[in-house]
């Protein structure tokens, strides 16, 4: 087979995620490598933690990235904290609740879950309730769950969770960077991360920040491995369950110590850096505003067009909306036609909701006015020839006006 350089067709990419790089991260990622312990890389990784500090506002030291997807994060954080037969409590309300329960059980942990119609949160009386009742050692909770579009409600977790000597740890990937998030503020003692929401770059690195008693945690159980281990080392009996995830080998290898452990995906560090500079140029408040700005003229033009939204509006995420598809247009073929008339991607939805619910993203890079309105164009056009009945130019019309109101 003859194959042709990549060269991939000309999207937009308005779903759940990923978006568009920032081209910036794009050029960041294009360049050369240098070698694991140059003082140049050991310096990027340096400014990388410190940068992240910013995005997760904290001070924590343990600010760095996992390589490998959001997931990785998840996983190494879990891994890492969960000794076998710990109770951990998921309060689930989507899909990413579910995988906080499934990566739970592999690790061995006793799992209790609450779960909350799709579409819903929790109060936090119900997640103190369970925490009493259960009596966790670690409550892992969602706090932006692309697949219903809401965002739990954190702020009030932390007190909670001290008072109770729980560990809290929260999966920002889809919030961080365009909604509120407050690592030290909230007392999150662990949150991750993934590039490809709000952040503006590719999927492929983790970032990860460790409260100090979350460190305590994951160093209680430092196996430092054969073969690089010298007298004095630590060698736990109850070493973490991955090698590769093992917090506790991967803080030494960022720390000080610069203990070997894996090669660093240098490119991916070039691009999580980049995404983190862009936010920190902007200003965090700033991107954030811009998120919240540009979600709700999505919002209001979806309304606008006789669309109806999914879920409880007062805990939607800024960069993600849930619209329910009309009766009488079919939801994939509708998404086909925004895909190759107009190059725009929208995003379908997993489990209770598929072929109920789109989820189209304003998020990272692509949120912005002008992508707002060529989607809600588009999409305009696509329900019209689909048979829905709507006053042309309606959708696109009204956030118009809301951006010139705003
Ligand atoms: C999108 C998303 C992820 C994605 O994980 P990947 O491994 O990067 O695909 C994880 N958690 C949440 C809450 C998400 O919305």
């Amino acid at each position: 087979m003859h194959s042709q350089p990549i060269n991939p067709p000309q999207r937009l990419l308005m779903g759940p995620g990923p978006i568009n790089a920032d081209p910036r991260v794009l050029r960041a990622m294009s360049a050369q490598l240098v070698g694991q312990y140059d003082p140049a890389m050991t310096a990027y990784m340096n400014e990388t933690m410190e940068l992240y500090r910013g995005v997760f506002r904290t001070r924590n030291d343990a600010t760095v990235l996992i390589d490998g997807t959001s997931r990785a994060g998840i996983e190494a954080a879990l891994v890492s904290l969960i000794e076998p037969g710990d109770r951990v409590l998921v309060p689930i309300f989507g899909r990413f609740g579910h995988l906080l329960r499934e990566i739970a059980e592999r690790c061995g942990a006793e799992v209790h879950v609450i779960e909350t119609e799709w579409g819903t949160v929790f109060t936090p009386e119900a997640i103190a309730a369970a925490i009493a009742d259960v009596r966790p050692k670690i409550l892992a909770i969602v706090h932006g769950d692309t697949s219903t579009t809401l965002a739990q409600p954190l702020a009030e977790l932390g007190a909670i969770c001290e008072r109770n000597d729980v560990i809290l740890y929260a999966d920002a990937t889809a919030s961080l960077g365009g909604n509120d998030f407050e690592s030290d503020l909230w007392g999150i003692d662990v949150a991750t991360a993934g590039l490809q929401k709000c952040l503006g770059g590719p999927s492929g690195s983790a970032p990860i920040t460790m409260s100090a008693r979350a460190v305590e945690v994951v160093d209680s159980r430092k196996s430092i491995e054969a073969g690089i281990r010298v007298d004095g080392d630590a060698v736990s009996a109850s070493p973490i369950r991955s090698n590769y995830l093992d917090l506790s080998q991967i803080l030494d290898y960022w720390g000080p110590k610069r203990l070997n452990h894996h090669t660093e995906a240098t490119t991916a560090l070039y691009g999580a850096r980049e995404c983190a500079r862009l936010l920190v140029e902007e200003g965090l408040p700033e991107a954030i505003g811009r998120h919240r700005l540009h979600g709700a003229a999505m919002a209001t033009g979806l309304r606008a067009m006789g669309l109806a939204l999914f879920g409880d509006q007062k805990h939607k995420m800024n960069n993600v909306v849930g619209v329910e598809i009309p009766d009488g247009i079919d939801g994939d073929k509708a998404r086909a036609a925004m895909l190759n008339d107009f190059g725009i991607e929208i995003g379908t939805s997993f489990g209770p909701l598929h072929g109920r619910v789109w989820r189209i993203g304003t998020m990272g890079y692509n949120a912005r006015r002008d992508t707002v309105l060529l989607t809600l164009a588009a999409l305009e056009q696509v329900l019209r020839r689909g048979g829905f009945a709507l006053t042309a130019g309606s959708g696109p019309g009204a956030a118009l006006d809301f951006y010139e109101e705003s």
